[in-house]
């Protein structure tokens, strides 16, 4: 037997990721760490076959395209049990009525008017367009809020948006006047396919509209939660506007919107085909003087986080060593980065709440904090909460009044760390 000793010299540092947009080369300005999948709630532990990644992100140098490097397949992502109901919150449930009030009063209005959304979710959108008697399709993968989406009269298919769906609907069922998506093109990396998906359904003066969140909100208020698996893209008028060119489009309007962190309504058209709003010159302009895509600002921006990270469980250690009880409120995806990133786990925070059932006696992705149903929050108040949902502050606070009167306190860490 003879020992072998491996004297290959190591290997030559990777090349730059190109740009899934547009092949240039990256420049990568962000690690979060190992992440797990975050929307994966173990049922128990110890956990096997818990899937982790590197979670870094990358700017282009060409589109400037921020994106993360690594991909997780979308298989086990947007599976049976993908446990996000967009119903969840009042306030949601609000944006998305209103939402398709819009389309109805506009684009819809028309007689034989036909909408398909990209990843409708549990249908909270499509519902009220259904039941204006409007035709459409959802497009949703994810078979359980899929169903749920069928049971409140929405028409669903289940598969992935991309062009051979997409050309395959249009043969079938003609053009389609609106095609809308929210928080899901962010979400897929594969957008040539996607934009080739439109261009063969959508009607010549019909508009393809998607929100997400703001790339600009994430650096202003640090919110580096909105930076996980699912967001593969973190979106900038100008990153999109540089997406719609490039796929055969054009981006005429944008608005912000004050969901989920801080959004943004894009809508695209064919060339031409409308006048874009002065909103869309005005945000360029807006993002140039700030320098949003600029490598110092980024560089400032990945200070900050690492910051909020020190700050965050400097406080939650000295908490736990002063004997308090601190529990989290949300036990939401965004939240998955932050506690795996900080090393934040059971020893920290004894439980999270949350409204979900799906998520409820299971434990959190990657740092194993128990979930508990939401009326755990109260049984008795713990002297702090880590609001993890603070995207949904406003609704949480006027719903848990009682923590704060029974002396309660909110850890808070967007923008910066405080306790209040
Ligand atoms: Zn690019």
């Amino acid at each position: 037997m003879t020992d072998r000793i491996d004297t290959a010299p190591p290997a030559p540092p990777a090349p730059p990721h190109p740009c899934r947009i547009c092949g240039a080369a990256t420049e990568e300005f962000l690690d979060l760490g190992r992440q797990p999948l975050s929307d994966a709630f173990p049922a128990r532990t110890p956990v096997a076959d818990e899937f982790f990644y590197r979670l870094r992100v990358a700017r282009c140098t060409a589109c400037t395209m921020v994106q993360l490097v690594d991909e997780v397949p979308r298989e086990r992502m947007f599976h049976e049990d993908y446990p996000y109901y967009s119903s969840g919150s009042a306030v949601m449930r609000e944006h998305f009525a209103r939402t398709a009030g819009g389309f109805l009063a506009s684009e819809l209005a028309r007689d034989g008017a036909f909408a398909v959304e990209i990843g409708c979710n549990d249908g909270v959108m499509l519902r009220t367009v259904g039941e204006a008697g409007v035709r459409h399709l959802g497009f949703e993968p994810s078979r359980k809020v899929a169903e749920v989406a069928r049971a409140a009269g929405v028409r669903v298919r289940g598969d992935f948006f991309e062009e051979a769906t997409a050309a395959d609907v249009r043969r079938a069922e003609g053009p389609a006047d609106v095609i809308y998506a929210a928080n899901t093109i962010c979400h897929i990396p594969y957008l040539e396919s996607v934009f080739r998906g439109v261009d063969a359904l959508l009607a010549p003066d019909g508009v393809f509209v998607f929100e997400d969140p703001y790339f600009g909100d994430v650096v202003e208020k640090t919110s580096f939660d909105q930076i996980y698996d699912e967001h593969f893209y973190l979106f900038t008028a100008r990153s999109v506007h540089a997406l719609a060119e490039r796929f055969g489009f054009e981006l005429v309007d944008v608005r912000r919107l004050p969901v989920h962190g801080g959004e943004i309504r894009y809508t695209l058209a064919r060339p031409g085909t409308r006048r874009p709003s002065p909103a869309v010159g005005e945000l360029l302009a807006h993002e140039e003087e700030r320098r949003l895509a600029a490598p110092d600002t980024l560089r400032g921006f990945a200070d900050a986080v690492a910051a909020v990270r020190d700050d965050l469980l400097a406080l939650l250690t000295r908490l736990r060593d002063e004997g308090r009880t601190v529990v989290a409120y949300g036990a939401t995806a965004k939240s998955a980065t932050v506690a795996n990133y900080c090393g934040i786990g059971p020893d920290l925070v004894s439980f999270v709440c949350d409204t979900t059932p799906a998520k409820q006696g299971r434990l959190t992705p990657g740092t194993h904090i128990p979930v508990r149903p939401a009326e755990a929050f109260a049984d008795p108040y713990p002297d702090c909460a880590l609001l993890f949902a603070w995207n949904h502050a406003d609704e949480i606070m006027a719903k848990e009044t009682g923590f704060r009167e029974a002396g309660g306190r909110w850890i808070r860490y967007v923008p910066e760390v405080r306790v209040d």
